[in-house]
């Protein structure tokens, strides 16, 4: 697995808003958001993309999910609703091979998406 940027803001080599972190997780602000709340959570046991997640246990992968949840939550997206975006490989436009989860919210998101 090659490094990348994400590898370098887990490690705290290069900056990033960060809203929540803890032994599993960590969460920080897209630097391009796409919409008024635009959050990435990515796990710090590394995964590539969505491709792995069917290697990993499922302990690992419902803390991973319940802490999308909880990082949702705590952005106060509960009531008004979110989206939750992985996207892998060329077709789903991935630009970074570390797996993150996109929290997108705080307007009317449309469907389908481009
Ligand atoms: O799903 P995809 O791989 O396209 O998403 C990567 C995301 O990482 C982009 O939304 C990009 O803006 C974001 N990014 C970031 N900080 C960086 C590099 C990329 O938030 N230093």
């Amino acid at each position: 697995m090659s490094e990348t940027i994400f590898d370098k803001i887990i490690a705290k080599e290069i900056p990033a808003d960060i809203v929540f972190e803890d032994d599993h997780v960590l969460a920080f602000r897209d630097i391009n958001p796409q919409a008024p709340v635009h959050v990435l959570v990515i796990p710090k046991k590394k995964m590539v993309s969505m491709a792995d997640a069917k290697d990993r246990s499922a302990l690992e992968l419902g803390e991973y999910m319940q802490r999308i949840s909880k990082v949702a939550a705590e952005l106060n997206l509960d009531a008004e609703g979110y989206r939750v975006v992985f996207n892998h490989g060329q077709n789903g436009g991935q630009t970074v091979d570390y797996i993150h989860a996109h929290i997108l919210g705080g307007r009317n998101l449309t469907w389908p998406p481009g």
